[in-house]
């Protein structure tokens, strides 16, 4: 793609780092994994952060540290990445779809306090597109219903609400560093938590369930999900830049809505929310597709993901139900979340990093304006 949709951003410093660990005898496990977690930690405002191999794998623990397993039911979106749902069912946690609402794409509240049951332990809370969840009322039902309140900050960092991070919501938070999120690890991820003995669970968790310096000591089934010091050494001096590579993105999402604002056919994401700041990961335009059904939309949008491609642009959509996928939906009852449904099936994620030009942007929505007029999306 002449215009990719992400790419990262990695500075001469960063290439430094990274080869100045290449030179030390300490591949693992040494003073860079601690320099990271430490720079995480004093961002976020959590004393424990835990560097782990991926999102994903932080999301795992997080449940496993939780004591979350089979007869639990967890409340989780079903429009976001499946890394959230996956981690729920590797422990055998039965993941209960929940229904999002239309401006933010966020978990809706009152959808929320539907789907509780008495085997509702926890609330899955994903900070969409880095846009913050409404934590105040989810935690006044998670406080009422006394469940866990498991944070998916992937897609997130830096995002606030209520003047603090995501991340310091819940009894567990986790951030993610693939290759296009905010900030790279290459594959990456972190869990920050306030609970010390949740952090020291994780911790041997990560490590194969050591609890001390004996390498051949296993207090219980652990797994390798450590992050290598190659890895944090690039973290750390990516989470130097962090909030001028959040300034930047945010310049991206006002000039993309500056460009389409006066687009009739085109849904643009809220900009400003009266309680929260926006850690900007993706930009997600939806399609207005009026009167059309969800699959007639989708052959739409389809179809302007197909111009564009031709024009050169990298696009995608973000995201695909998790309830629809083969590996949830031929499990038990099928389950309609029309509101997920509809968004899923018009949404168009634009191309959107760090260093993307001005001049990029404009094309891009000059190319989109016009792949609306010939799809003739109204
Ligand atoms: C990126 C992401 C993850 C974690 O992904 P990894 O590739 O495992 O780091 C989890 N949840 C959401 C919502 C994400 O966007």
């Amino acid at each position: 793609m002449r215009i990719s949709l992400s790419a990262p951003d990695i500075s001469d410093a960063e290439i430094d780092a990274v080869t100045a660990v290449l030179r030390t005898r300490q591949l693992s496990l040494g003073p860079k994994l601690a320099e990271f977690e430490q720079a995480i930690a004093a961002y976020t405002g959590v004393p424990h952060a835990v560097a782990v191999s991926s999102g994903t794998a932080g999301l795992h623990l997080c449940v496993r540290a939780l004591g979350l397993g089979e007869g639990d039911e967890v409340l989780v979106p079903s429009f976001t990445f499946i890394a959230a749902v996956n981690a729920l069912r590797y422990e055998r946690v039965k993941p209960v779809f929940v229904e999002i609402e239309e401006k933010t794409l966020n978990l809706d509240i009152a959808a929320l306090e539907r789907a509780i049951t008495p085997q509702t332990r926890a609330i899955m809370v994903v900070h969409t597109f880095g846009c913050p969840a409404d934590m105040d009322r989810i935690r006044v039902l998670a406080d009422r219903h006394h469940l866990h309140i498991i944070e998916d900050a992937c897609e997130a960092i830096g995002a606030e609400w209520d003047g603090r991070r995501v991340g310091t919501f819940g009894n567990a938070a986790v951030y993610a560093f693939y290759p296009n999120k905010q900030i790279t690890t290459g594959e990456g991820g972190c869990v920050v938590t306030r609970d010390p003995a949740l952090a020291a669970r994780v911790r041997s968790l990560r490590n194969q369930g050591r609890t001390g310096d004996d390498w051949f000591d296993h207090a219980e089934l652990g797994y390798n999900y450590r992050l290598s010091e190659l890895a944090c050494a690039l973290g750390v001096e990516q989470m130097k830049r962090l909030p001028a590579i959040l300034d930047r993105r945010e310049t991206i999402a006002r000039l993309y809505a500056r460009y389409l604002a006066d687009e009739p056919g085109l849904i643009l994401p809220p900009l400003d929310l009266p309680n929260g700041c926006i850690s900007w990961f993706v930009y997600v335009v939806r399609l207005r597709a009026e009167g059309l059904d969800d699959l007639a939309a989708r052959g739409l949008r389809d179809a302007v993901l197909r111009h564009l491609r031709c024009a050169g642009i990298g696009c995608g959509r973000y995201f695909a139900p998790v309830h629809l996928q083969s590996c949830y939906s031929q499990r038990g009852p099928a389950v309609s979340l029309p509101v997920t449904q509809a968004q899923a099936a018009r949404t168009v994620a634009l191309p959107f990093f760090n260093h993307i030009a001005a001049e990029e942007v404009a094309e891009v929505c000059t190319v989109l304006r016009e792949a609306l007029q010939v799809c003739a999306v109204g």
